[in-house]
């Protein structure tokens, strides 16, 4: 796909999100295992065609959200919508989505053919327009001419490749994807989300995706929710969260947390609260170095320097207290000279719009939540 169909195809995809009735609804949705709140009363809208991740640690009720909208899991509380309809009570297979796993779920005895076409068997689909829509689906994986083979003699990413056909032929209007490239090596996971993306924008069905991989999250989606214990701590695209976390949780979470608070936030910053300031806006000079226009700085002692090839991280302990990360791209000093850094004194400056005020409080956020709200 172009770069321009690839805009074009997002613009849409916001067009479809602003406008009709969303794909899928959650209203005051809860799940309780006994004492648990696993997802403890969600509020949360998905657009027509967006490629929806919902973001969070392990145990934050990611995947019980998504087993509910698939149907999987009964709700305690709450409501499910699926284009306007309600489904609370439907079983799955009378919801119009689809789920791929992250084990796959083939069945190794059937060639990549039969199990993409199953789904159809199942549901009586005639022998020719089977045929065609498992050619076609094939295709649209890059599959195509290893229809005959046996899952067994295919990768891990030609595997996943055949999960997702077989979802697709059966065209479902919502598509629930539970970190389904969890299992592949990091090089493969890296291509397969560009193309997951591609395939999304090409068959504008709503991609709801599950995962715990923030560059994953922030890589793929139109929007995403951030999880936390239960509840969605904010909600917004990727540049929105990552650029205006609008708590402590999200900030740590999606990118380095590079916190200020008490003493250090009113001696850097001028005033009481919370503060963050992204690693890659610092920059890292020497201790009479002049502060630019709009500046804040801070002084500081290089802690531990880790060399990462392309950038370098420095953990600088503040005389003020607390400790910020800098990252600094290698444009022209060499590995041997990022590390001779280590234990240098050091004077940290950044642009006084680059500072961003948090909630205190990942709970008093929750409560906060419409703020946050697109
Ligand atoms: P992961 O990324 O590890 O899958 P998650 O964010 O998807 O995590 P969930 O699997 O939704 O989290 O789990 C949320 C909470 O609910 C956890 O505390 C989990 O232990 C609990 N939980 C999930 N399923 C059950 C179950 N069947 N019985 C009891 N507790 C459960």
């Amino acid at each position: 796909m172009t770069a321009s169909a690839g805009t074009e195809a997002a613009t849409n995809a916001a067009e479809r999100v602003s406008g009709s009735v969303p794909a899928v609804r959650l209203e005051r949705l809860e799940k309780r295992f006994g004492e648990i709140a696993a997802v403890a009363g969600i509020d949360l809208e998905i657009g027509d065609g967006e490629f929806f991740s919902m973001l969070g640690p392990s145990g934050s009720g990611k995947t019980t959200t998504l087993r509910m909208i698939a149907g999987f899991e009964q709700p305690t509380g709450g409501r499910i919508l699926l284009h306007g309809a309600d489904v609370t009570g439907v079983p799955p297979f009378d919801r119009d989505v689809n789920t791929v796993f992250q084990d796959y779920a083939l069945f190794p005895h059937m060639s990549v053919a039969e199990n993409v076409a199953y789904g159809l068997m199942v549901r009586k689909v005639p022998a020719a327009e089977r045929k065609q829509r498992v050619t076609d689906a094939l295709l649209m994986v890059q599959l195509d001419g290893y229809d005959k083979r046996r899952p067994g003699q295919l990768s891990g990413g030609q595997r996943q490749r055949v999960a997702l056909a077989r979802a697709l032929v059966n065209r479902p209007r919502v598509l629930l994807l539970d970190e389904p490239l969890g299992a592949l090596d990091l090089k493969l996971r890296q291509e397969m989300q560009i193309e997951l993306k591609a395939i999304q924008e090409q068959v504008g069905i709503t991609f709801i995706y599950v995962t715990h991989d923030q560059e994953e999250a922030l890589t793929m989606s139109d929007r995403l929710a951030v999880f936390n214990r239960g509840a969605i701590e904010q909600v917004g695209t990727p540049a929105e969260v990552y650029e205006r976390p609008g708590t402590t949780f999200v900030a740590g979470f999606v990118g380095t947390s590079n916190l200020l608070t008490g003493e250090t936030a009113r001696a850097v910053i001028g005033r009481e609260g919370t503060f963050t300031v992204r690693p890659e806006k610092i920059r890292l000079g020497k201790i009479g170095d002049e502060a630019a226009d709009g500046e804040l700085s801070a002084l500081g002692r290089v802690r531990e320097v880790v060399y990462l090839g392309s950038d370098t991280r420095y953990i600088v302990v503040l005389d003020e207290g607390g400790e910020l990360v800098v990252t600094q791209q290698n444009l022209e000093s060499s590995s041997m000279e990022a590390l001779a850094a280590k234990g240098r004194p050091v004077r940290l400056a950044w642009r006084r719009e680059h500072v961003l005020a948090l909630a205190g409080s990942p709970r008093a956020a929750t409560e906060g939540e419409d703020a946050n709200s697109p």
